[in-house]
């Protein structure tokens, strides 16, 4: 059976991964499966265990980071987030297109160790850094110290691009999330006349 896809989707923190994973995931004609990732972070309203993050202590996940059970991790603003490997492996052998949606430093790791056309890096920016400030502000979720280490961060995360295969402007959710899924599927088009 044919191997399938790895999709990593990566980009600034507040840039929109999440809103568009939601609009890729109801794809039908690219069926993708979204990598749980684990993390030390705690829940926000209405965030479930075992559905949007496995969360754990960080005793737990430096446990799987030395057992080596992570494809690849980072620490984030105070927490650590990492990708559970076998779980990647297990769904890829089985034929099914996995989506990764990280940060960029845990990006580069895969992209790193990335080696066929099976595996696809995607960047997302917002249109501006004062458009990303304005949703991170919109979410309400953090705290000003903490909104004020994410646009930090994302400044930094901003200069990444040029590892990725494709960049992609969110300028709204529906044209970025449609214009990744076209992506996706040229790779999966051009697989089947391989
Ligand atoms: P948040 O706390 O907003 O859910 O996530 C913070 C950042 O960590 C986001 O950029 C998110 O995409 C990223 N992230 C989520 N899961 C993982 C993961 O497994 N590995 C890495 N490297 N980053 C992750």
């Amino acid at each position: 059976m044919k191997k399938g896809l790895l999709v990593i989707l990566s980009g600034p923190s507040g840039v929109g991964k999440g809103t568009i994973r939601e609009y890729l995931m109801k794809d039908k004609n690219v069926n993708l499966q979204y990598s749980i990732s684990m993390t030390t972070r705690s829940p926000r309203n209405g965030e479930i265990n075992g559905k949007d993050y496995f969360f754990v202590t960080r005793e737990e996940f430096l446990n799987a980071l030395k057992h080596h059970k992570l494809l690849e991790h980072a620490k984030f603003v105070d927490n650590y987030y990492g990708t559970p490997k076998d779980y990647v492996e297990k769904l890829r052998n089985e034929g099914k297109n996995v989506l990764l949606e990280i940060e960029t430093r845990g990006a580069k790791q895969v992209i790193d160790k990335m080696h066929s056309d099976d595996e696809i890096s995607i960047f997302l920016v917002p249109p501006s850094l004062e458009e990303l400030e304005k949703r991170i502000r919109g979410r309400k979720t953090e705290t000003e110290d903490l909104i004020k280490k994410r646009m930090a961060k994302a400044k930094r995360e901003l200069k990444k691009e040029t590892f990725y295969d494709y960049i992609v402007e969110n300028d709204t959710p529906e044209n970025a999330a449609n214009k990744i899924l076209n992506i996706i599927l040229s790779h999966i088009k051009k697989d089947e006349t391989n």
